[in-house]
């Protein structure tokens, strides 16, 4: 059984420069940083494992999200890295993964005879480099589904779930460690009215937002220390349920425009980032 102390849930909360189009406009920056890990939006605070301001680098958002994580599964534990938050607020950028390759669509997900989830018909690489991790995760981005909104960007439909299997035999003394990692890079969170999405697209973003609230609902379950967490609820999270909770380490970083027009979808992100806390 997990010791509950080692259970962490860590929420990190990143703002990315206003872009062009928001500049253009003439909208307003409205994200007032405190500290390190508050932000005040409409005179609100929200308070997270730490806020990172717009000029904030790659590198430090690695090192404070994801170099322990990293470390602890290179130790035999498992973990996920989630980015969430509306299309265009810095989740690929976050990630790493970019969005100009196009799709397999809808694995299903099957249980082992040991009930453990996995994807059918997804693909596994053996990779022994860094190299070759990286030219996995492109051949993933290519399968990665889009579809074009009048949000005036290529709007990710679909979630991208990239796993990264440790394992490791020390051939002396036979002792062997095996971790996971996923790399989650969540669909755009932002309300289905404001995509103007119809017909099957409109069908899609509904499922999204479905799955996007199961997995909160398991995020808040988890952080309460609730004795019933609901993973079977969505595809995602039986998918993900082995590297999420118990022991594992989960790193959310929730991915926010600091623009005056995005306000209300800015609002509900830090709101679904606070439940994780
Ligand atoms: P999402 O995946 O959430 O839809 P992207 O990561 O594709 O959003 O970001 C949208 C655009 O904003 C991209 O052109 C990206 O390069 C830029 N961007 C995102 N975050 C940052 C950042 N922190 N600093 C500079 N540019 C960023
Ligand atoms: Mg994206």
């Amino acid at each position: 059984m997990a010791d509950p102390a080692e259970c962490t849930i860590k929420v990190m909360c990143r703002f990315r420069p206003l872009n062009s189009s928001e500049v253009t406009r003439g909208d307003k920056y409205i994200a007032k940083f405190q500290g390190e890990d508050s932000i005040v939006i409409g005179g609100k605070p929200y308070v997270f494992d730490r806020v990172f301001q717009s000029n904030t680098t790659q590198e430090q958002v690695y090192t404070a999200c994801a170099q322990q994580i990293v470390k602890d599964v290179l130790g035999g534990y498992n973990g996920t890295i989630f980015a969430y938050g509306q299309t265009s607020s810095g989740k690929t950028h976050t990630m790493e993964v970019s969005e100009k390759y196009i799709s397999k669509t809808n694995l299903s997900v099957h249980e082992d005879k040991n009930r453990v989830p996995y994807v059918k018909g997804c693909t596994e690489r053996f990779v022994c480099s860094p190299d070759e991790v990286m030219d996995t995760i492109d051949e993933g981005k290519s399968n990665r589904h889009v579809a074009v909104t009048n949000m005036n960007e290529h709007s990710s439909r679909s979630h991208s779930i990239f796993l990264i299997n440790v394992k490791q035999e020390n051939t002396q003394t036979e002792q062997k460690l095996s971790g996971k990692l996923y790399l989650v890079d969540l669909a755009g969170s932002e309300k289905v009215s404001k995509t103007g999405a119809e017909g099957a697209v409109l069908d899609e973003a509904k499922n999204i937002n479905k799955s996007l609230s199961s997995l909160g609902n398991v995020i808040s379950a988890l952080a309460e220390g609730s004795t019933y967490v609901p993973y079977r609820d969505s595809k995602m999270t039986r998918i993900l349920q082995d590297s999420l909770g118990g022991n594992c380490r989960t790193t959310i970083v929730i991915c926010c425009s600091p623009s005056s027009y995005n306000e209300a979808e800015t609002k509900s992100t830090l709101m679904f980032g606070q439940r994780a806390k």
